[in-house]
């Protein structure tokens, strides 16, 4: 075990130094889709020393053509990705402290999940939620990886990294990717591997105290295009997430049901406030004579209704297959839960 980490400490830049501070680094994975799943192997077998990654979703079929942690088994099973993910990583690292957590990361409770961090690593699928982390790691000073992927393109972004720089709020309107999403154009693996990889090499590059840009890299691994661009002189002055007189906009909460249109997948997502908690054990007994095919197990319940197929949380949310509107979730919502 003690040559385990020996090839990357023979890496200059990194050296056994750099590994006794990779060791110590604890690291939150915002999503366990594709690039959640290409950066936490790359973080674990690197040897950090904690890993926390949170997703709201389950495995499908379709996530397996890029999604590298997962296997057919966990599909059968529906297992939560995050689930799947911590036993995953766990396995192929008995020294890194592994935490996976079944959450939907919103304005309520993204604070109290990535303080005492040292990094954030953006690994959702939409930008909604990278907004709301923006606002919070900008407000409790930690650096926001950011990185997404659609098609063959994939772009990358350390935030938090220099007092002047911008963050992600100052560069929204100039971001592109915001009209294509992975169920208009696809995607492939290659670019989820090689935007994870520079995610990474960004978070190890920072972890062990080397130089490091604040870019925006952006690159395809189709065409072969890259671009590197320096965003320093883009920072606005009056951000209203990272000026002096920030007030966060982004983690200011609605105090009622939640509603999102989920990229890729022909689903909505409804999430109850906490002031509304459902009981899924309570739950799976009403639903058994009006649903069918229904999975239930300690941490979702899953089931066909008409033409759509359910997957309720523990932690308050329902995911709507079969649709992208709203108003249509919410009607089955409001038909099985009331
Ligand atoms: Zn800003």
């Amino acid at each position: 075990m003690s040559t385990r980490y020996s090839r990357q400490e023979l890496f200059t830049p990194i050296g056994a130094e750099g590994q006794k501070k990779i060791r110590q680094a604890k690291i939150f994975i915002l999503g366990a889709g594709a690039l959640g799943s290409s950066a936490g192997e790359m973080l674990v077998r690197a040897g950090v020393g904690q890993v926390t990654i949170v997703d709201r979703d389950i495995i499908e079929w379709t996530n397996l053509h890029r999604q590298q942690l997962y296997t057919e088994q966990d599909v059968v099973d529906q297992l939560p990705k995050a689930v799947a993910a911590k036993q995953r990583l766990a396995a192929i690292n008995s020294d890194v402290e592994v935490k996976g957590q079944v959450v939907d990361v919103t304005p309520d409770n993204v604070l109290n999940m990535i303080e005492g961090y040292d990094v954030i690593l953006d690994a959702t699928d939409n930008m909604e939620t990278r907004l709301i982390v923006n606002d919070a790691a900008l407000k409790l000073n930690i650096p926001f990886f950011m990185g997404a992927c659609v098609g063959s393109y994939g772009l990358t972004f350390p935030i938090g990294i220099e007092k002047n720089q911008p963050c992600l709020h100052c560069l929204l309107e100039m971001m592109p990717l915001q009209t294509m999403t992975c169920d208009t154009v696809g995607v492939i693996s290659p670019i989820v591997v090689t935007t994870a990889a520079r995610q990474v090499a960004d978070v190890l590059k920072y972890i062990t105290g080397n130089p490091l840009t604040p870019a925006l890299v952006s690159a395809d691994v189709w065409s072969g295009d890259r671009a590197s661009i320096d965003v320093r002189s883009l920072k606005k002055e009056l951000c209203p997430s990272c000026s002096a007189s920030a007030v966060y906009p982004f983690l200011t909460a609605k105090h009622s049901m939640q509603t999102a249109v989920l990229c890729g997948r022909d689903t909505v997502q409804l999430s109850w406030p906490k002031s509304r908690p459902f009981e899924l054990a309570a739950v799976a007994v009403s639903l058994r004579g009006t649903v069918s095919k229904m999975v239930y197990n300690p941490h979702l319940l899953a089931c066909e209704y008409g033409n759509h197929r359910l997957v309720l949380f523990r932690d308050g949310r329902m995911l709507v297959h079969g649709t992208k509107d709203i108003v249509v979730a919410k009607k089955i919502a409001a038909e099985l839960l009331g």
